[in-house]
């Protein structure tokens, strides 16, 4: 059978990967960030490949003969990777993207390119913000000795011991519109940060600053390597069957 390689670590790259099993030899890959993991049931490796020589290697080793980027739209390094080592291994690369977030036009978002940039917005302006950013830009607040953080992530982790006063939630999406209006009344946030991430999972904390008046600052998107873009997954799973017919 036809082995495909899937770089995972969202909930879509599950979905996909369960889609094109019993078609397809599927290895899904997690780069190790989250401790419990959500899994397709299908071959599993874990850990970095080792840039780009190491995944064109890894390809070319393990006799992959597609690899389908189900990353998250802020993982930048890696779908940057996937596109320069399938175009060295002469393997076809499928990249799908969830489609980002619309910026509402009744509440303009204070636009950020970077967590950096986002802290700069925040410094002297908030009192009490939700950074539900993730832990992996968390260092970028730290200078914001002043600033009250909740701060929410799938795993517990001691990271955001880096920020002066703050309160960590662990909990994993989805989440509903009335539970993240109360979270963000009862901890009396006065901002929201946020990335583009875009789906349904996490929408919900968008919809609830907009109808309670607090103001989102949105970390915008990373560009796009150029190439094949697949926004939906039965479009991209049709696009690779029919590849391989
Ligand atoms: P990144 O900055 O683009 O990648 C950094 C390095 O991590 C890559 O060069 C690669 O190491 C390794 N890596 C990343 N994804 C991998 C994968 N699926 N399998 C094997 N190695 C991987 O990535 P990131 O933003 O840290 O994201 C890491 C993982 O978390 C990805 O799977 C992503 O889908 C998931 N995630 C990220 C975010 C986010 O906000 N960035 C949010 C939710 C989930 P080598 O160069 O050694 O190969």
């Amino acid at each position: 059978m036809t082995t495909i390689l899937m770089l995972g670590g969202t909930a879509e790259a599950v979905t996909f990967a369960r889609c094109l099993a019993g078609k397809f030899d599927v290895i899904y890959s997690l780069a190790g960030r989250t401790r419990t993991p959500t899994l397709p049931d299908c071959a599993l490796r874990v850990g970095g490949f080792g840039g780009v020589d190491g995944l064109m290697s890894y390809v070319r080793e393990t006799g992959i003969s597609a690899i389908v980027d189900v990353t998250h739209p802020f993982a930048a390094q890696m779908a940057a990777n996937a596109r320069a080592a399938a175009a060295l291994a002469g393997v076809p690369l499928f990249k799908f993207l969830r489609p980002a977030w619309d910026e509402p036009s009744d509440a303009p978002w204070l636009h950020a390119a970077t967590a950096s940039d986002a802290a700069r917005i925040i410094d002297g302006r908030f009192g009490r913000v939700f950074l539900s950013s993730g832990l992996g830009d968390i260092a970028a607040f730290a200078p914001l000795s002043t600033i009250w953080f909740l701060v929410r992530s799938v795993d517990p982790s001691n990271v955001p011991a880096v920020l002066a006063q703050h309160h960590h939630l662990t909990s994993r999406g989805p989440f509903d519109l009335a539970a993240e209006t109360a979270l963000l009344s009862d901890w009396h946030i006065d901002a929201l940060v946020s990335k583009n991430s875009g789906g349904q999972a996490t929408i919900a904390k968008l919809h609830a600053a907009r109808a309670l008046g607090i103001p989102v600052v949105m970390i915008d998107r990373p560009p796009v390597p150029p190439g094949n873009l697949y926004t939906d997954i039965a479009t991209a799973r049709h696009a690779i069957r029919r590849f391989f017919q």
